[in-house]
């Protein structure tokens, strides 16, 4: 098995239905499936090599905790990076990610006591279903670039149509201190 400096834990938080279990399937093996089905809270695994090195990502889908503070909390505490995902078209999903980067930092900050800590915490940003019409988009690129601007690194994806994501994955992964091939 990988050594224990090899593995990390992710954490992929936002609203309900912008497109987590996507991008994760997207993550894990290629795939799209129109059909939604709301997930529960979902563990994942995912082990590859690079030069010989063995690496392992845990990934919690942490779909049904926005439910459970403590559950979440409990989820950020233990996580080592984060994927926060909103949908271009839902505000509140977007309303949603920025709580969830101060709960993060608030949470980290009590964790390490030191602020100087709480900017190096893996965050990646996902602005998703960027494919869809621009006048059904509610977020715009400038407000997100800004509100994000901070320490985080943002991409827009679309999982429909598999763009981005191999980019804000490895960037989350390099931020985690993990090596990921893209290409
Ligand atoms: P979750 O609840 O955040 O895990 O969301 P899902 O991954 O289950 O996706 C919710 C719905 O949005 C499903 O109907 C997906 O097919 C759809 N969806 C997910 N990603 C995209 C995307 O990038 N573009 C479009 N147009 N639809 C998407």
């Amino acid at each position: 098995g990988p050594k224990p400096q090899n593995c990390r834990r992710m954490v992929v938080l936002g609203a309900p239905r912008v497109g987590k279990t996507a991008i994760l399937r997207r993550f894990l093996r290629d795939g799209f499936d129109e059909q939604y089905e709301p997930t529960r809270e979902d563990f994942h695994r995912k082990v590859y090599s690079i030069r010989g090195e063995t690496y392992q990502i845990d990934i919690l889908d942490a779909a049904g905790e926005r439910d459970f503070p403590a559950k979440r909390r409990l989820s950020i505490l233990t996580g080592d990076m984060f994927l926060l995902v909103f949908s271009v078209d839902d505000r509140g999903s977007f309303e949603e990610v920025c709580s969830l980067r101060s709960e993060i930092s608030s949470a980290k900050a009590a964790l390490s006591r030191s602020k100087a800590h709480v900017s190096s915490v893996p965050v990646v940003v996902c602005a998703n279903k960027l494919d869809l019409p621009s006048e059904q988009h509610a977020v715009s690129r400038t407000e997100a670039l800004h509100a994000f601007a901070d320490g985080c690194a943002f991409y827009e994806t679309s999982a429909k149509e598999s763009k981005n994501l191999e980019e804000a994955f490895a960037a989350l992964a390099e931020r985690g201190g993990l090596p990921l091939e893209t290409g």
